[in-house]
């Protein structure tokens, strides 16, 4: 499965976030999952294709393409030596695909921040700082094993010796993993490493309820994108507050409320949807009358293992695909004048699916 971890320092805005993310998810009536742990939130990726196609194709049902949200709380100084739930805390991390990064960025003089004063860089870094020091006592430790099994001429073990040694180099300077340029090849080693900080991250400024509408104006959001630019990092400014109030509205009344605000989309759909891309996902659709459906998929990945998406039998029995992308579908109109006008491509086992494919799979049971 896809998640992404919500972590920062205590008092940022993590669980009026998590709430508003699990009150927009019990809202929905399409809800193709169900979960019990009370740390995980599922959303569903809103996708303005998925209207269209539904438009065209009038189908009994639409399911969107979902994905997690853990609440990843309990990050203090000290994480990395084991203090407070440190360790706990440091394998929830591990266990996920992306990393939200919240960050305080409103001031409230009733609200303690746990370092005395709004420093959001600081905040960044004190997480960033527990982050690395984890990693870098794995990759000592690993660098150690690794070193023993350095014979001459064994290619393997010297290369991840030395892509060992530029991390190790990169983490006492307390720059991320991530931060560190991979070959092809490197980039196979560091699926084995497992470590924090390569995982891609996502900023989330929080903002107070009065400057959702003026984040221009807000001094701690400019450093935040500033530092997050630099590190290549995305930044998806939200208030937390507001997000809880509209989770709990519908329809009509929620397009109210956000013309109101003077806002086209809400913080939440925002972080969903750059959340999304974080991950490196992509999306196709199958419609069909009785149901028009997003499925979620990895770049690069081929037809079978798409179809595999839908169902293990479909991956196995994968004969081929009838393949027609959204921009096409939707300029000829309909999937039978696609047909006439021959847009629609059969595809075999080496095809890499788009995102935006609309797709339709011909398989042997
Ligand atoms: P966590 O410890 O990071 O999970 O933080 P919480 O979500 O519990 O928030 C800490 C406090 O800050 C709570 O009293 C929230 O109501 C408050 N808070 C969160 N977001 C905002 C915001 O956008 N504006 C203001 N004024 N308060 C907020």
């Amino acid at each position: 499965s896809h998640s992404v971890g919500i972590v920062g320092l205590p008092n940022v805005g993590k669980s009026t976030l998590f709430n508003a993310i699990t009150q927009a998810g019990a809202e929905s009536a399409n809800y193709p999952f169900c979960t019990i742990d009370p740390n995980v939130g599922v959303v569903q990726v809103p996708d303005e294709r998925l209207v269209k196609l539904t438009e065209l194709v009038v189908p009994k049902s639409v399911v969107p393409t979902a994905f997690e949200f853990v609440d990843i709380a309990g990050l203090v100084k000290g994480a990395s030596r084991g203090e407070g739930l440190g360790n706990k805390f440091l394998a929830n991390i591990r266990e996920v695909d992306a990393i939200a990064h919240v960050v305080r960025c409103f001031v409230d003089e009733n609200i303690t921040h746990v370092s005395g004063k709004v420093d959001p860089i600081s905040d960044i870094q004190t997480i960033n700082l527990e982050l690395v020091l984890a990693d870098l006592d794995s990759v000592e430790k690993r660098a150690d094993r690794v070193k023993k099994m350095l014979k001459a001429n064994d290619k393997k073990v010297q290369q991840e010796y030395d892509l060992l040694v530029r991390l190790q180099t990169a983490l006492e300077n307390e720059k991320p993993a991530r931060s560190v340029e991979l070959s092809d090849d490197d980039k196979i080693i560091m699926k084995g490493i497992h470590l924090l900080t390569s995982k891609p991250v996502l900023y989330v400024a929080n903002v107070s309820e009065e400057e959702i509408t003026d984040v221009e104006n807000n001094p701690y959001v400019k450093i935040v994108k500033e530092f997050a630019a630099q590190e290549g990092s995305g930044v998806v400014v939200i208030s937390a507050k507001v997000e809880s109030e509209i989770a709990e509205l519908e329809g009509e009344d929620k397009a109210m409320f956000l013309e109101e605000l003077g806002i086209e989309e809400s913080g939440l759909d925002q972080l969903i949807k750059a959340a999304y891309k974080l991950l490196g996902l992509y999306t196709y659709f199958t419609a069909g009358v009785q149901e028009v459906r997003a499925w979620t998929i990895r770049k690069g990945m081929k037809a079978p293992q798409a179809a595999g998406v839908i169902h293990t039998d479909f991956e196995r029995g994968f004969i081929r695909a009838e393949v027609i992308h959204y921009d096409e579908l939707v300029q000829v109109g309909s999937m039978v004048a696609a047909k006439e006008k021959g847009l629609v491509r059969l595809e075999g086992k080496e095809y890499v699916v788009n995102d935006g494919d609309v797709m339709l799979f011909r398989f042997n049971v």
